[in-house]
Formats: structure tokens, C-alpha cells, sequence
């Protein structure tokens, strides 16, 4: 009776202080729910450690509906690690990644789900490289970024790509066998590769409640992402290394070449400190990157969870 089991859609929503929206989110996403006779749905909220009532909400949506599952963190661990707790916990055939604030339109899981069934994709993913609703500055970082990540990475990253997508169970499991602490999402659904087909749309604003990206966080996740999954800027020290040695050497040979003809070896003594502190900058520098390369490796090599699980939706203190 296998063929008649119903298949299931797992959303997960990972949820920072989304008391406002919340509400809203799940009126629209049930909707969505109902219109798609054809599948089971389970809402897997992950409450990452928020500070409002987004815990009390999701409790009372889970008493109500029994298909609203949430798993609340013992802290604010970032929404990469709401992430992977949703997909570790999720159980549908297929899962999608949503934001709560509506940027991510529900209506879109019916198209995803239908390109995934009748066109054979094993992701349907959505970007938005116009990022209207951003400011002028984020809109020109996030555009930059995306030149400078596309010369020096290896894993192709689609301009505006968003994390919501909808994904086959086997995708998730290609995910999941990633299990590097310092998580930069878009890159790993690139790096394990499978059919995916893009959607370009505008994301709307979001419906209520702020940004959870300060500028600082956004540059935070950007030099994330480079370091994840680019080894350019380690490539780029070495070449500089080598350039200055060569430069070195023939002002060695100059040098020499001047004493022995014009004599007076002692002449220039403020370029020669000017070249000392450049060059004692510049290997400042990159030892800095170096460093934060090494500074990853320690935090992998010490193997932290991605994430810690307070409570969760079947704990008996919920009743
Ligand atoms: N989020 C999270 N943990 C965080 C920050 C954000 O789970 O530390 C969630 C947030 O609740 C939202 C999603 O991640 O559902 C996207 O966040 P936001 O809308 O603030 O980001 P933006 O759309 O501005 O990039
Ligand atoms: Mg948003």
C-alpha cells in the first residue's frame, strides 16, 4: 500500500523574534496548506533563543494544530544553526527553508513543489538579485560581494540567491553530511551540487518587525561565506610574498650596482623607513587573514554543537 501513502512537505522556519509576524505566516502558509490536497504538511519553527513571544506563539499554534512541531534553542545560535536543526529534525519527502517575516512567499511552495514533481528538478530555489526592498549601501555591498565571491570561489554562488527553497529528502541528506561548525548555507547547497532550477522574483518587505541584519552581522556572514568556501585570500598572500621578495632583490642589486659606482651607501634613510613600516604592514595583514583561517580550523577542530535544544514541542512541560 506504499503508493498510497500521501507524500509530506516539511517547512522549516527559522524564527528570531518574530512575535509580530509569526501570527501572520502561519494564517498564510495553512492556506497554501489546504490548496495542496495532494501532500502532507508539517511546520517545523525553530525559536532561536528570541526574546518576545515567539515561544509562547508557537507553543499555543502546536496545542492547536498538531502538525506544528518547534524546537526552541537555549540561546540565540544564528539563523545557520536554526537551519540545520530544521532540516536534522525535519521528516517530510521534502523540505523548505522559509523566513517567517513573508519576504518568502508561501504561495511559491505550490510552483516549487509542482517543477519538482512534473520537471524532475530535486531543488527549486528562489533569488532576488534586485534586492529593491534593501537600502542603497546594503544593495551595493551585496552586489559587490557577489562579483568578489564569484572570482575567488570555486562554488558558484547565483546573485540574490535566498535560502528558501524547496528540496528532495536526498538533498537534505547531502546537507546534513556536512556537518561543519562554521555553517555558510548558500554555499553548501552549492557545493552538493543536484538539479536545482532558479526563480527570479522581488521579495516583498517584510511584513513587520526589524532586520535581524545589522550592517556589522551582514559583513560578519559575508567574510563567513569567503572563508568557507574560498582559499584565494591565503593564495593572494603567498603571491604578494613572492612579488615582494622579487622587488627586494633587485633593489638589493640596484643598490649595490649604486654603491660601487657612486659610492655613499649610507644615502636614504626615509624611503628605507617608509619601506619597512609598508612592508611590516603588509605581513601584519596577512598574517591577520591568516589568522582567521587558523581561527576557524580551532573552532572546527573543537567540534561544538551547532546548536542546543531547550525544549521542543512533544516535552510533557508544554501540557
Ligand atoms: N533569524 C534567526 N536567527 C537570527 C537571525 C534571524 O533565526 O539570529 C531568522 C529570522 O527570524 C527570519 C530569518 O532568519 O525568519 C531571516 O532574518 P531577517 O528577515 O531578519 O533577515 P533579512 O531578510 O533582513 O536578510
Ligand atoms: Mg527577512
Amino acid at each position: 500500500m506504499c503508493s498510497m501513502k500521501k507524500e509530506k512537505i516539511s517547512i522549516v522556519v527559522p524564527c528570531y523574534n518574530e512575535e509580530e509576524s509569526l501570527p501572520i505566516f502561519y494564517q498564510e502558509i495553512t492556506k497554501i496548506a489546504k490548496e495542496m490536497k495532494k501532500v502532507d504538511f508539517e511546520f517545523l519553527f525553530i525559536n532561536d533563543g528570541s526574546k518576545d513571544n515567539t515561544l509562547s506563539i508557537l507553543k499555543r499554534l502546536s496545542k492547536k494544530d498538531e502538525r506544528v512541531r518547534f524546537i526552541s534553542f537555549s540561546r540565540n545560535f544564528g539563523k545557520e544553526g536554526g537551519m540545520y536543526a530544521g532540516l536534522e529534525n525535519a521528516t517530510g519527502d521534502y523540505v523548505a527553508i522559509m523566513d517567517a517575516d513573508m519576504q518568502d512567499p508561501p504561495e511559491m511552495i505550490k510552483i516549487m513543489y509542482h517543477d519538482i514533481k512534473e520537471q524532475g528538478y530535486d531543488c527549486v530555489a528562489l533569488c532576488s538579485p534586485k534586492h529593491k526592498n534593501y537600502g542603497i549601501l546594503r544593495r551595493f555591498l551585496t552586489s559587490c560581494w557577489y562579483k568578489i565571491i564569484g572570482k575567488i570561489s570555486s562554488t558558484p554562488q547565483v546573485p540574490g540567491a535566498r535560502e528558501f527553497r524547496l528540496m528532495k529528502r536526498k538533498m537534505v541528506n547531502a546537507i546534513l553530511s556536512m556537518k561543519e561548525y562554521n555553517r555558510y548555507s548558500k554555499g553548501i547547497f552549492s557545493f552538493v551540487g543536484f538539479n536545482t532550477k532558479w526563480i527570479e522574483y522581488e521579495a516583498p518587505d517584510r511584513v513587520a518587525g526589524k532586520s535581524k541584519y545589522s550592517i556589522i552581522k551582514l559583513f560578519k556572514y559575508a567574510f563567513e561565506g569567503i572563508l568557507a568556501f574560498s582559499t584565494t585570500p591565503l593564495v593572494i598572500s603567498a603571491i604578494i610574498g613572492i612579488i615582494f621578495c622579487l622587488i627586494a632583490f633587485i633593489a638589493i642589486i640596484v643598490i649595490i650596482i649604486k654603491t660601487l659606482i657612486f659610492g655613499d651607501p649610507v644615502g636614504g634613510w626615509p624611503s628605507l623607513a617608509c619601506m619597512i613600516i609598508f612592508v611590516s604592514g603588509v605581513q601584519l595583514f596577512f598574517l591577520g587573514v591568516i589568522g582567521m583561517y587558523m581561527s576557524k580550523l580551532y573552532l572546527e577542530v573543537k567540534k561544538r554543537p551547532i546548536y542546543i535544544t531547550s525544549e521542543t514541542e512533544k516535552d510533557k512541560e508544554n501540557d
